[in-house]
């Protein structure tokens, strides 16, 4: 194993290779950013999830939640100048 690592889409530690999609840990995203088929989920299914997740876990509404996703996800290196951002 390697260090650990950060998926770059969501910013999760991936500590084991269960954490990686697909199982595959020479993939720098994991389990919960990977489609079906294992390729990375783009930017606007990730931040759909994600606001679906603070939906749930913090109560928001659905337009606060897709907010506070694409907020979040700002900081994460797959999206750097992606979904608007300079
Ligand atoms: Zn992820």
């Amino acid at each position: 194993m390697t260090g650990m690592r950060l998926c770059v889409a969501c910013g999760m530690p991936m500590k084991t290779a269960a954490d990686f999609a697909m199982g595959d840990t020479e993939k720098d995203y994991c389990v919960h950013c990977a489609r079906t088929d294992g390729s990375m989920q783009s930017y606007g299914e990730k931040a759909a999830s994600l606001a679906a997740f603070l939906v749930m876990t913090q109560g928001l509404d659905g337009g606060a939640a897709l907010e506070a996703a694409k907020g979040m996800m700002t900081r994460l290196p797959a999206w750097k100048g992606v979904g608007g951002i300079a």
